[in-house]
């Protein structure tokens, strides 16, 4: 019985590695240098897959990966329906934000109960967010470059993931609002962690053990 582990390329993988290194798994190859996109590791029976970060929980809740490690952005938007959470693994920190281009008064917006029209990739987390607040808000889904859509003056504002604040100051925009920290998370097909235990059990332990709180 093998085990397969869903990851996306980037901030996850490389903050993943030391995780599985502490469950004495060590990826054979370098993904960010290949096109493939099963790698195989020092244990036969255990394999990574990288797929997109938004597909992770999709891969783990059908059974295409029965572990995986998803941004909690991704994951409230997923929903989280057939995945067992066993961990915050405090990696991939971040936080999910609304932005407007420089200049743009966003509180009186707010404050004069005005429609706004807001860009996202995030559209549960933003909705959620703005019938909280009790503020009317047109939704435009995109799937990139949210910083363009108010510059095009196709949005008043984004919603999007903020760590640094640099991408947002290069393109003229300001955070006005937190809506969440973010981190990764391991999450677990629940049917696997059933079947699998004898094999997940120790991998989600050795996780547990190397999580470096700060
Ligand atoms: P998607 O398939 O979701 O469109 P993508 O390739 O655009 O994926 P991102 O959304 O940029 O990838 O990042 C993937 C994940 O990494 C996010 O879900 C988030 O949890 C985390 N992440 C993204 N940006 C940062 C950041 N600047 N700092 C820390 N973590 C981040
Ligand atoms: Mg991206």
């Amino acid at each position: 019985m093998s085990i397969t582990i869903a990851l996306s390329k980037g901030r996850i993988y490389e903050e993943t590695l030391p995780l599985l290194a502490a469950a004495g798994i060590t990826v054979a190859e370098d993904p960010e240098k290949s096109r493939k996109l099963i790698f195989p590791t020092n244990q036969p029976d255990v394999r990574v897959v990288l797929v997109r970060a938004s597909d992770v929980p999709v891969y783990v809740q059908y059974g295409g990966a029965d572990l995986g490690v998803s941004g909690l952005d991704s994951l409230i938007e997923h929903g989280g329906q057939g995945l067992y959470q066993p961990l915050d693994l405090h990696i991939a920190q971040c936080r999910v934000s609304v932005a407007v281009r420089a200049g743009f008064d966003y509180e009186a917006a707010v404050q004069q109960g005005a429609r706004l029209k807001i860009a996202t990739k995030y559209t549960t987390i933003a909705r959620e967010f703005f019938a909280q607040k009790g503020v009317h808000v047109d939704m435009v889904k995109l799937y990139g470059s949210m910083e363009l859509a108010p510059l095009t003056g196709m949005a008043d504002a984004i919603v999007d993931l903020v760590s640094t604040g640099s991408t947002l100051k290069a393109n003229n925009l300001v955070e006005v609002e937190r809506i969440m920290d973010i981190s990764s998370r391991l999450v677990v097909n629940q049917a696997a962690l059933k079947i699998k235990q004898a094999k997940l059990r120790p991998i989600i332990d050795a996780f547990a053990g190397a999580i470096t709180q700060d």
